[in-house]
């Protein structure tokens, strides 16, 4: 693919230039697991629709994928139950709260402003739970994998010490989740709809991984061996949410500086998306104050602006 022309060579610039540009970003502290990981990983990948893939840094490494499982999270709901039904339960209009604030949830509206801030993921994971009972995550996890190009004999997992770490410490995810129940806004069990989220939130995957769900998404649904697993009109919906809302109150930042769809989590990973193009993902622990990668937005303004990935 001639855009890929020097790839390697442009990864590797960014993992050396954004390994250590972090400017006292913190891990994510309020879940023990992932305080304590090693905050000089970096790595960086991109897939193009096509399929080829290419990485520099610590790419085998894998981490939980946090907030960036709501999007598979989304997708899996709207592929099941069609956006009507979704949304009625949840918003498509950007939060310029934090992604776990509760304030929004009382003073605008009963239903969560979006799906990518916890209150709006709960909901969505409680439909899936209702739908699913126990076989939610397995559920969710063949769809993850799919989208993301694994081997049927290597499928994603859930890390189980995170997930617990992440159940033991959640606070304020129960407080939103029970106070959705008490409006009606979630209407399965508080304890069921957690514990999907607090798996999915826990699914393993590395930036390889999370380059081939973008370009998955770039490429219209289709997956690079040409599967579809995603609707178009899904990926409309996910593009339209990942441009608008996907990086929580730092979403219009986001837009200036790097101007694509992409999702962050805590853990430090950024899932981007080009349409028509390719896929990117970027892992990097230290977080802003709003909980996003800081080198990871760095390194994909850089090759955002270095690509064209703007079309400009
Ligand atoms: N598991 C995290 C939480 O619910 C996900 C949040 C995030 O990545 N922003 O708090």
């Amino acid at each position: 693919m001639k855009e890929f022309k020097n790839i390697r060579e442009k990864l590797d610039r960014l993992e050396k230039t954004y390994r250590s540009m972090t400017d006292g970003g913190k891990t994510a502290s309020y879940i023990p697991e992932l305080a304590d990981v090693n905050p000089r990983l970096f790595s960086i990948s991109a897939t193009s629709v096509g399929g080829e893939s290419f990485s520099s840094g610590d790419s085998d490494t894998l981490f939980s994928m946090q907030s960036i499982s709501k999007v598979v999270s989304l997708a899996f709901a709207l592929e099941r139950f069609g956006a009507e039904r979704v949304f009625k339960k949840v918003g498509m209009e950007p939060c310029a709260e934090p992604f776990n604030s509760i304030m929004k949830l009382e003073i605008s509206s009963n239903i969560p402003l979006n799906p990518f801030i916890n209150s709006g993921a709960i909901t969505v994971a409680s439909l899936i739970a209702e739908d699913l009972g126990g076989d939610a995550i397995d559920a969710v996890l063949e769809f993850a994998s799919l989208c993301a190009g694994r081997r049927p004999e290597n499928k994603l997992s859930v890390n189980e010490k995170i997930r617990e770490s992440e159940a033991s410490t959640a606070d304020r995810n129960w407080a939103l989740a029970y106070f959705m129940h008490s409006t009606g806004a979630l209407t399965h069990t508080v304890k069921d709809s957690l514990d999907l989220y607090f798996s999915m939130c826990s699914i393993e995957a590395n930036t390889v991984d999370l380059s081939f769900i973008g370009a998955t998404i770039a490429n219209g649904g289709l997956s690079a061996s040409g599967v579809r697993v995603i609707s178009l009109d899904t990926v409309y919906i996910l593009i339209g949410l990942m441009s608008t809302c996907g990086l929580y109150n730092g979403s219009g930042e986001f837009a200036v500086r790097v101007g694509l769809p992409a999702k962050s989590g805590v853990c430090g990973g950024i899932l981007c998306t080009v349409p028509g193009r390719m896929g990117i993902s970027v892992f990097s622990p230290p977080l802003d104050e709003r909980g996003n990668s800081v080198a990871g937005v760095k390194a994909l303004g850089a090759l955002s602006r270095e690509m064209k990935l703007r079309g400009l």
